[in-house]
């Protein structure tokens, strides 16, 4: 992929970004960029740029998309246990009320900054949305080339 930068008289190749690596950063809730950085200012909310390397982060757009993830990976979890928790002990229905409904909340609400994470940094490593795309020009990652060398001169 080529950006042309108007009236620059330059074009750049962006730098190839390491999806599973931000997805890896996301995951531990850190900057995509750097992973240094904290991606959330609080629970879920997304700091609009990096603490650490100034990369912007507003960019994101999660939407419903970790919700719908976190239904998925929760779901999995809890029903696998209820079904094996009731096949092993076939305990009253009270027991399963007072295990499994605390603990699907408290799952969701675990795992849901670590999977809007893993979804900010897979936008970003695909450079959706602004990260670093043809929308936002603000931050492009020129490499070195012939013609940029030639302009330090
Ligand atoms: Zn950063």
């Amino acid at each position: 992929m080529t950006i042309q930068i108007e009236n620059a008289g330059i074009a750049v190749t962006p730098v190839q970004r390491n999806v599973w690596q931000a997805i890896g950063r996301g995951l531990a809730c850190a900057c995509p960029a750097c992973g240094k950085g904290r991606i959330y200012d609080m629970f879920l909310k997304v700091n609009p740029t990096c603490g650490v390397c100034g990369r912007e982060l507003h960019h994101h757009r999660a939407d419903d998309a970790p919700p719908y993830f976190t239904m998925f990976v929760v779901g999995h979890i809890i029903i696998a246990g209820v079904l094996a928790v009731e096949r092993a002990f076939a305990p009253a229905t009270w027991v399963h009320m007072v295990l499994w409904l605390p603990m699907t909340v408290i799952l969701s609400l675990v795992l849901l900054p670590p999977i809007k994470g893993a979804l900010i940094g897979l936008q970003w490593a695909l450079r959706m949305h602004g990260f670093g795309g043809g929308t936002d020009p603000a931050n492009p990652e020129p490499i070195p080339t012939a013609s940029s060398n030639e302009r330090g001169k």
